[in-house]
C-alpha cells in the first residue's frame, strides 16, 4: 500500500494499492476485451455515457473537492474549480464527437487514384494508457481520459502516487453510473506506470521531462505511439505600453496560482525598462497581500503548500542560489514547513537556476529589459517551449510578439487561459513535449488510427492498367497520361 498525505500538515488522508505489474497486465486485458463493444457504439451513444458521467461529477462536486483538497492542500477556491472544468471538457468533446470522428471523403490526388472512392476512417486504439502528475489530480486525468473514451478506446489511468484519491473518485463515478467497463484505474508509482506503458497501445503522459523521456524510450521499444506534455519555463513579457492595472495581477496570478505548480505557470518575467520599477513595486505589494495556509471550505487562502518535499527542495534551491549570486527577494524567499512563501526575485540573470530550470513553485523572478527585441531573445533562451504571455496596450503588437516566441501557446494580456480553450492545441515545443494534448478534432483523433480505404468508384475492369504483363504500348500510354497531368507545360508534353 502507499500512504497519501495532506502536504500542509503531513496527516495521512488515505492509502492506496501499489499495483503490481502483473495486476496491471490483467486489468489491461479486461479493458482490451471490453473495448470492441464500446467502439461499436456510435459516438453519440458514447457521448450519452459521458454526459451521465458529467452529471455524476457535478452532483458529487463538493465531496470531490474535499478529497482533492485533502491530498493537495489547495485553497478551496482552486479545489472547487476542477470538476466544473472537467464538465466543460466533457461537453465540448461530447458535442463534437460525431463530427470529429466522422469518416472523411478525399478527392483523388492524380491519375492512378482517379477511379477510386477514397475514405479515411478513424479507428480507436484498443487500450490507451494515461499517466498523470499530482498538480491537478482530477482535471489532468479528465483532460486525457474523456477524449480517449469518446474516441472509442478503453482507458487505463495511472494517477500520481502523491494524489491518487481524486482519480479514484473518477473511477467510482464511472462505476456508479453503470457505464461499460472500459475505464480502469491502477494506483502505484513508477513501476506501475511502466507496466501501463508495457500493456497499452498508446500512452498519454504528463509529468517531468525526465520521466517523459523514459516513457518515450519504452514506447518506442514497443512501437506504440505516445504524447508527452512535460516541463515548462514560461516567460511573461511586459511591454512599456502595458496596462499595469491588469498586467500586475495577471502576471502574479499566472505565476502563483496553485502555488506555482502548473506546467504553464509564469516562471520568468521580462519587463521593459520604463515601467520596471513600478511593475516590481506593484507586484511586491500584491504578493505581500496574498494569504497562504491551509483553508477548509471557507475560501480563506490564496496559496497552499508545496505538494511534495522534493518540489519544495527545488524551489528552495533556486531561491537560495539566486540570492547567493546577488539576487534579492523583495517579498518572501523562505520555506515555512511544507509552505514556500510567495516570492518576488529581482537582480536575477540568465545564468541562475531560477531562470534556467523549471521551478514549479511560487516564485516570480523579474528581469529588466531594454526593449521588445531583448525580451523576445531572452524569452526564447530556454530549453523549454510550453507557453508564454505578452502584456501590452496594443493588441496587434501583442499578436506580433506572440508569433516571435518559440512556444506552443502564447496568451496576449492573459495567463493560463489557453489551457481552457479546448479548440486550440495545447502542446509543448522543444523539451516541453511532443504533439498536443488537445485542440479541436485532434483531441479525439489522436486516440484513433487513421485508416485509408480505397474502393472502386465505378465498375472495375478485369485488370488495372499497371498490372502484369507489362506491354510496351500500354505502359507508354500510361506514362504519357501521367506526364500530361503532372507536366503542366507543353515543352514536357512534346518530349513524349
Ligand atoms: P512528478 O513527480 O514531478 O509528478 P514524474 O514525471 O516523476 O513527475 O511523475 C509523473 C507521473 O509519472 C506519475 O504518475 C509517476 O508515478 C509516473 N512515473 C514515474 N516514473 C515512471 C516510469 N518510469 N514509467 C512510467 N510512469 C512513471
Amino acid at each position: 500500500m502507499i500512504d497519501v498525505f495532506n502536504p500542509a500538515d503531513q496527516s495521512v488522508v488515505g492509502s492506496v494499492a501499489d499495483t503490481a505489474p502483473e495486476v496491471v497486465a490483467q486489468v489491461a486485458n479486461t479493458l482490451r476485451e471490453q473495448q470492441p463493444a464500446w467502439a461499436a457504439l456510435s459516438p453519440k451513444e458514447r457521448a450519452r455515457w459521458l454526459r451521465r458521467y458529467r452529471d455524476w461529477l457535478l452532483a458529487n462536486a463538493d465531496r470531490i473537492a474535499d478529497v482533492l483538497q485533502s491530498e493537495t492542500s489547495k485553497p478551496r477556491a482552486e479545489a472547487i474549480i476542477e470538476v466544473p472544468l472537467a464538465a466543460e471538457l466533457i461537453n465540448y468533446f461530447a458535442d463534437n464527437a460525431t463530427k470529429f470522428l466522422a469518416d472523411e471523403d478525399v478527392t483523388p490526388s492524380g491519375v492512378l487514384s482517379l477511379t477510386k472512392k477514397l475514405t479515411i476512417t478513424h479507428e480507436p486504439y484498443r487500450v490507451v494508457g494515461v499517466i498523470t502528475p499530482w498538480n491537478f489530480p482530477l482535471l489532468v486525468p479528465a483532460f486525457d481520459c474523456v477524449p480517449a473514451l469518446l474516441a472509442g478506446a478503453s482507458v487505463l489511468l495511472k494517477p500520481s502516487e502523491v494524489t491518487p484519491m481524486s482519480a479514484l473518485e473518477l473511477a467510482r463515478g464511472w462505476q456508479e453510473i453503470g457505464a461499460p467497463e472500459v475505464f480502469a484505474i491502477v494506483t502505484g508509482a513508477g513501476a506501475t506506470g511502466q507496466a501501463v506503458v508495457e500493456n497499452t497501445d498508446y500512452v498519454q503522459f504528463t509529468g517531468s521531462t525526465r520521466t517523459g523521456k523514459l516513457i518515450a524510450h519504452q514506447a518506442i521499444e514497443r512501437m506504440i505511439p505516445y504524447n508527452l506534455e512535460t516541463g515548462g519555463k514560461d516567460p511573461a513579457i511586459v511591454l512599456a505600453d502595458a496596462d499595469l492595472d491588469r498586467a500586475v495581477p495577471g502576471v502574479v496570478w499566472g505565476a502563483l496560482a496553485n502555488a506555482g505548480q502548473i506546467c504553464v505557470s509564469i516562471e520568468r518575467v521580462y519587463v521593459e525598462a520604463p515601467i520596471y520599477d513600478e511593475f516590481v513595486a506593484r507586484a511586491t505589494d500584491l504578493v505581500s497581500s496574498l494569504r497562504q495556509g491551509k483553508d477548509g471550505t471557507e475560501f480563506g487562502c490564496d496559496l497552499g503548500a508545496m505538494a511534495t518535499a522534493v518540489q519544495l527542495g527545488i524551489v528552495e534551491r533556486h531561491v537560495d542560489e539566486a540570492i547567493e549570486a546577488g539576487a534579492k527577494a523583495t517579498v518572501g524567499g523562505r520555506a515555512n514547513g511544507r509552505f514556500f512563501e510567495p516570492t518576488v526575485l529581482v537582480d536575477v540573470d540568465h545564468s541562475m537556476s531560477c531562470i534556467r530550470e523549471e521551478t514549479f513553485g511560487p516564485t516570480i523572478p523579474i528581469i529588466k529589459v531594454a526593449d521588445e527585441d531583448e525580451a523576445v531573445r531572452l524569452a526564447n533562451d530556454t530549453e523549454y517551449g510550453l507557453s508564454a504571455s505578452v502584456w501590452t496596450g496594443d493588441k496587434a503588437r501583442g499578436e506580433e510578439v506572440a508569433r516571435r516566441i518559440d512556444a506552443g501557446a502564447v496568451n496576449v494580456n492573459d495567463a493560463l487561459v489557453n489551457l481552457f480553450a479546448l479548440g486550440v492545441p495545447h502542446g509543448g515545443w522543444k523539451s516541453s513535449g511532443t504533439g498536443a494534448r488537445f485542440g479541436g478534432a485532434h483531441g479525439l483523433r489522436k486516440y484513433t488510427r487513421a485508416k485509408a480505404i480505397t474502393a472502386p468508384r465505378m465498375p472495375a475492369p478485369k485488370k488495372e492498367l499497371l498490372w502484369f504483363p507489362y506491354a510496351a504500348t500500354r505502359i507508354s500510354a500510361i506514362r504519357k497520361a501521367l506526364h500530361f497531368v503532372a507536366g503542366h507545360d507543353l515543352r514536357r508534353l512534346v518530349r513524349f
